[in-house]
């Protein structure tokens, strides 16, 4: 690729670094879609370093961060944050993941390490390891109540997940792709894009994404293998060259715990619970789910904790 082309394919803000983890968004086909992609390679290997993920778990984890990034764009203040969730019956059990407005995302998976299922040689079988269950989303806008969503597992596979529940639960029409690629060397490629018809946006351009979805467009772990960045897979798929890439933003694994957070937490046990914590002499070790950090508090703190609480 060619100094010239690469900048063209460039939203204002995307990181330097070409192999960077960002998202872009932006417009196409008249005004009539709100596009947006993201490279999430990094942060996936990094959920795989942190939870031990099993191959599967890894890219099923990865497709749900990614989605959740792409299910952000429209966070604005700097306290907003959505928090995603499924429950299920395949052997994952359930996910969580966390995306605030900066785009730091985190995420854990309930059982981190599953069984291979595959659909065909080569390709994971990653409904076989989601299984039925419900998608829910949190929106938490900084309002007094967060929107709250949710919708059944339409296929496990989530990104027809993400698509259907936008669709039903928030009634914007969505094409969504996500890919997470993995070999005995960790994650490979992995990242996503999502193409959301505006509400004034006719049956001519909604068939026109059903043709180009459904036409063998390659998955989006081909394309970044190819090279390919965010606003290229963008380009290609919408196949508009009045495409217009609005903003870039780096996005990482990243977790907020802290010790005053946990301490906050039980604080919030109340006093029966703590009461019964501080009768261990052992004190108690708290984990983070999220990134595996430990803390500990021991019995004369956890008493404090439980005076102040009172
Ligand atoms: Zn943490």
């Amino acid at each position: 690729m060619n100094r010239i082309k690469r900048d063209f394919y460039h939203a204002p803000g995307a990181p330097e670094d070409l192999d960077a983890d960002y998202k872009v968004t932006a417009t196409a086909l008249d005004g009539k879609v709100r596009a947006l992609a993201v490279r999430t390679t990094r942060l996936c290997g990094k959920a795989m370093e942190i939870h031990g993920t099993s191959p599967s778990a890894t890219v099923a984890l990865g497709r749900f961060m990614t989605g959740t990034l792409l299910l952000a764009a429209n966070l604005k203040g700097e306290n907003d944050s959505i928090t995603t969730n499924i429950r299920s019956d395949g052997p994952i059990r359930g996910m969580t993941a966390v995306c605030d407005s900066l785009g730091n995302v985190k995420a854990y998976c309930i059982e981190p390490v599953v069984e291979t299922f595959h659909r065909e040689p080569g390709k994971l079988d990653i409904a076989a390891v989601v299984g039925k269950g419900i998608l829910t989303v949190v929106r938490d806008l900084g309002l007094k109540e967060p929107y709250v969503g949710s919708t059944e597992l339409i296929s496990g596979e989530i990104g027809e997940d993400f698509a259907h529940f936008l669709g039903v639960s928030e009634q914007t029409r969505s094409v969504v792709s996500l890919g997470v690629l993995v070999d005995s060397g960790g994650v490979r490629h992995a990242g996503g894009f999502m193409i959301q018809l505006m509400p004034d946006a006719g049956q001519e351009v909604a068939e026109y994404l059903e043709r180009r979805a459904t036409g063998g467009f390659p998955g989006v772990t081909f394309l970044l293998s190819e090279g390919m960045n965010p606003e290229k897979i963008l380009d290609m798929f919408l196949g508009d060259p009045e495409i217009r890439y609005l903003t870039g933003r780096p996005v990482q694994y990243a977790c907020s715990c802290s010790r005053e957070r946990m301490e906050r937490s039980l604080t919030a046990l109340g006093n029966k619970d703590l009461s019964e914590l501080a009768s261990d002499p052992a004190g108690i070790n708290l984990e983070c789910h999220f990134c595996g950090s430990g803390y500990h508090f021991d019995r004369a703190e956890i008493e404090e904790i439980r005076s102040n609480a009172m």
